[in-house]
């Protein structure tokens, strides 16, 4: 299985995202999915995959803090697509955190709020799976700079593809004209990365894609696709070590 996995990994990084598809449904059928968060990536990666698969599984992380225009876009794509969206909850309401951890976490502690509304509900979701799919590039960041299109993650134990890691921006977004793929309209309003509210702002012209993501912090990602293997503790306000 290993031996397999380093063959298919080194195999996969000349392969189109339609060949890694088809890899990952012959070699995975049920036991994959797609997981995201339906910035324009992840719809490009839906369409491909239900034009090949249409009962392709999805799941996304709702942290019960997105954008109204995020949640319109998951009713769009659940019509367009004919398929249901699996959505994945923190155990803690936000009312729940506000009372465990104080008022805003996300703006003192955003690592925190991240780990308990996304890495722990994606955590008990990918214990379920053998591999999932994801749609980030190589380009977006640094901790997503060395992805493969195949590889073990040894952070969820399980086989992570990410059919897209070689794409630019500017392939997805002809994929997107040629296709007409449904996407989020705030990517219009110079949103090109959006999360929660809390946590999104708009970019300036020449800022980073992904500088309006946890604007002030030293953050890029919500934990997910970082390669550190050890989460955060989980202390709530006033509770001692
Ligand atoms: S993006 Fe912000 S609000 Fe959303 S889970 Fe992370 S810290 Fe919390």
């Amino acid at each position: 299985m290993k031996a397999d996995l380093e063959r298919v990994k080194v195999l996969a990084e000349i392969w189109k995202p339609e060949q890694v598809l088809a890899w990952a449904f012959a070699a995975y059928g049920d036991n994959v999915a797609i997981a995201t968060g339906f910035g324009v990536e992840g719809m490009v990666l839906l369409d491909i995959a239900a034009r090949m698969n249409p009962g392709v599984k999805v799941f996304t992380g709702d942290t019960e803090f997105l954008f109204p225009e995020t949640y319109d876009l998951i009713d769009r794509v659940e019509e367009k697509y004919d398929i249901k969206i699996e959505r994945l909850y923190s155990d803690l309401t936000p009312e729940d955190q506000e009372r465990a951890f104080g008022q805003a976490l996300w703006a003192r502690d955003p690592d925190l709020c991240c780990s308990l509304r996304k890495v722990e509900p994606l955590r008990r979701k990918l214990a379920t799976l053998d591999a999932w799919m994801t749609a980030i590039r190589r380009e977006q960041t640094r901790d997503r700079a060395t992805a493969n299109k195949v590889d073990w993650d040894p952070k969820f134990n399980l086989v992570k593809i990410s059919p897209l890691a070689d794409w630019t921006r500017e392939m997805i977004w002809r994929y997107v004209v040629k296709h007409d793929v449904p996407y989020n309209p705030l990517h219009d309003r110079n949103y090109p990365s959006i999360g929660c509210t809390h946590c999104t702002r708009a970019v300036q012209p020449g800022e980073d894609p992904r500088a309006g993501r946890w604007s002030g912090f030293g953050k890029t990602e919500c934990g997910l696709h970082t390669s550190a293997s050890a989460l955060v503790q989980l202390a709530p306000v006033g509770v001692e070590e």
